[in-house]
């Protein structure tokens, strides 16, 4: 897996009951993914499709961003270019930073009332360790999923996982017709999230 640690990306996430190939071979009817970054499709690393520039509106006066993979990368290597990997979760509604929730500087809101969850600090550190997400709202009392949190793009849950690696915070944005072509493919809504961090290799439905 090329090294993403701290690098910037656009993630989509959803639940759905599809497989990994359809939505990989989906990706790939649309022209999203193109070839993969090392030749075996092993890590999901793919550089990005015919019709990425159109899935995504880029922010500001013309950012130049490299999709071209480095002639001397190597598969740990640093990726200093743009490129999606997919990734499957062991679970639905896996919260992508799991165990790393103190990473995030957003609190999120419940989505019942839409206040801030008070005192997140505590709530946070209790839930990285946790094997039990256990979390009733403070404002309103409701029971809270990870899914009936807010995260206000700042994370996000599901089991199936597109990372853009190398977008910077809200520099690109979906277009409304690529979300529909996510939903078409996978029959479920996607949502989108702007972080830094890698999802915990341990909670993907692979090693
Ligand atoms: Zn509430």
């Amino acid at each position: 897996m090329l090294n993403t640690e701290s690098q910037y990306r656009l993630v989509f996430c959803t639940n759905s009951d599809i497989q990994l190939t359809t939505l990989l071979n989906g990706l790939n009817n649309i022209g999203f993914i193109g070839k993969t970054v090392f030749g075996s499709n092993a890590e999901q690393e793919y550089c990005v499709g015919d019709s990425f520039l159109q899935s995504l509106t880029f922010m500001g006066c013309s950012p130049y961003v490299e999709f071209e993979p480095p002639a001397q990368l190597k598969p740990d290597g640093v990726a200093d270019f743009c490129f999606i990997r997919i990734l499957a979760a062991k679970q639905s509604s896996t919260l992508y930073h799991a165990e790393q929730l103190d990473n995030l500087k957003t609190i999120p809101r419940c989505k019942h009332c839409r206040k801030v969850i008070g005192g997140w600090a505590e709530q946070a550190t209790a839930l990285n360790t946790s094997n039990h997400w256990q979390l009733n709202c403070p404002s309103c009392g409701d029971g809270l999923t990870q899914d009936d949190l807010d995260w206000r793009k700042a994370s996000g849950s599901g089991n199936l996982f597109i990372d853009i690696v190398n977008v910077y915070l809200q520099e690109a944005v979906p277009t409304d017709a690529f979300l529909q072509q996510l939903e078409m493919i996978s029959s479920s809504p996607w949502q989108y999230f702007y972080t830094k961090s890698n999802i915990k290799t341990k909670l993907l439905d692979r090693q």
